[in-house]
């Protein structure tokens, strides 16, 4: 492990000292040409020579048009720019825990365009990370980094269109969190709260990251976005839009708007615009074409409460973080219905958090904080752990008591 520094992204080169950032937006044409169109609008005589970095987000088993993770076209729209412009392009990204980079690679389609233009595919969690300091860190002090992030000249974020249940969207800025080392990333959400704020403390942790993880420039892919249970369990949503530009705050507050809401309401996007690190005032920001709003589509927003309607399915939730919680509603809306194929009882019993004094017998486990439980119930490790891993645990190493109606693992 590095010793801690003081460094963060360089300014982006391609803002103009214009006064007001300028965002384009392209549509109608496919993912492909409307990424085209949209970067045309950008002088990238800046990376001639340059080492780019594209950083889409990868961070997902999801196949492209899924909604979950960006489009391959997209991707490849960017690498050809770049590789155009004489730049040296890679892909990088560091995924979810549990996930494997390369396979991620494959499973979204970027390998297939990657391969076919001899761009290298980066796995950022195989390196050490750079431990940077956050020196006006409110909900953080200090970030491990994948070291390419800082090694390569400009970093280009591309990330899918998408609510977020935790962070209210998922954009540009969101997107850079895939540069956090390994499961540092998870961290994030299992900070505690921030005195004196009301807000999330994941949503300070990024608003803080954001002072040292300010992409170059941004490229949103809107060509299928993500409404309601983002950043994976939610519904794909039509869009067919592009949108660039080199201040992400700006960028992605042209997309709240695409996406029918607004940056305003966006915690880490607020926090960080206060503190000057980019606009979101779109009356501050210089949007192209000038009929840009007609491509707006309402996408259903994330649920404002973590309970899920499933009938005849109780959640205990005592101080859980939110990673656990994305966990869970992933599990339930995959797999809510087959969950009673391995349980005798008629009503199922989750528990995930610390803070679980005593639970019923039979309980449903999920998570590390819960295994002070596991004689009780069916205890799946993990921190968190992925979705289905759950139903690995159920299908696979459950015992049942069908005496007394209780439920046993021994799996651990
Ligand atoms: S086990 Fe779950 S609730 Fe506990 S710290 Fe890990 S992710 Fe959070």
């Amino acid at each position: 492990m590095t010793t801690k520094t003081i460094k963060k992204l360089s300014p982006s080169p391609f803002i103009k000292d214009t006064g007001k950032p300028e965002v384009w937006v392209a549509n109608g044409q496919g993912a492909y040409a409307n990424t085209m169109a949209a970067l045309a609008n950008i002088d990238l005589s800046p990376v001639r020579g340059k080492r780019v970095l594209l950083k889409p987000n990868a961070g997902r088993l999801a196949a492209p048009g899924a909604a979950v993770t960006t489009d391959p076209q997209v991707v490849a729209a960017a690498i050809d720019a770049f590789n155009a412009a004489g730049a040296e392009v890679a892909i990088g990204e560091s995924p979810i825990s549990g996930i494997n980079t390369l396979e991620a690679f494959e499973a979204t389609g970027i390998a297939a365009v990657a391969r076919e233009r001899n761009c290298p595919l980066i796995d950022m969690d195989v390196n050490h990370p750079v431990q940077v300091a956050v020196p006006d860190g409110l909900a953080i002090n200090r970030l491990f980094v994948c070291p390419e992030i800082f090694e390569y000249d400009i970093i280009v974020s591309i990330p899918v269109m998408k609510m977020h249940m935790h962070t209210g969207v998922t954009l540009a800025i969101k997107n850079m969190k895939g540069g956090l080392w390994r499961r540092t990333k998870v961290q994030l959400h299992m900070l505690p709260p921030v005195e004196g704020y009301d807000e999330k403390p994941i949503n300070i942790a990024i608003a803080d990251m954001s002072d040292i993880l300010r992409p170059h420039l941004s490229i949103i892919d809107g060509t299928v976005g993500m409404e309601g249970m983002g950043p994976s369990a939610g519904d794909a949503k039509q869009l067919g839009v592009i949108v660039v530009g080199a201040d992400p705050f700006a960028t992605d507050a042209v997309a709240c708007r695409l996406m029918s809401t607004k940056a305003e309401a966006v915690p880490h996007l607020y926090l960080a615009a206060a503190r000057g690190y980019g606009v979101i005032d779109l009356d501050k920001i210089t949007v192209s074409p000038d009929n840009w709003q007609e491509f707006a589509v309402p996408f259903a927003p994330p649920p404002s409460n973590m309970a899920i309607n499933f009938p005849n399915i109780t959640v205990l939730d005592e101080n859980s973080c939110s990673a656990c919680q994305s966990t869970l509603l992933l599990f339930l809306k995959r797999y809510g219905e087959k969950i009673f194929d391995y349980f005798e009882t008629e009503n199922v019993h989750i528990a995930i958090g610390k803070g679980h004094k005593k639970i019923p017998l039979g309980t449903l486990c999920i998570g590390n904080c819960t295994v002070r439980h596991r004689d009780r119930g069916i205890y799946v490790k993990g921190c968190p752990p992925v979705s289905s891993e759950i139903l690995c645990v159920l299908s696979a190493e459950p015992s049942f008591d069908t005496k007394d109606g209780t439920v046993n693992s021994d799996s651990d």
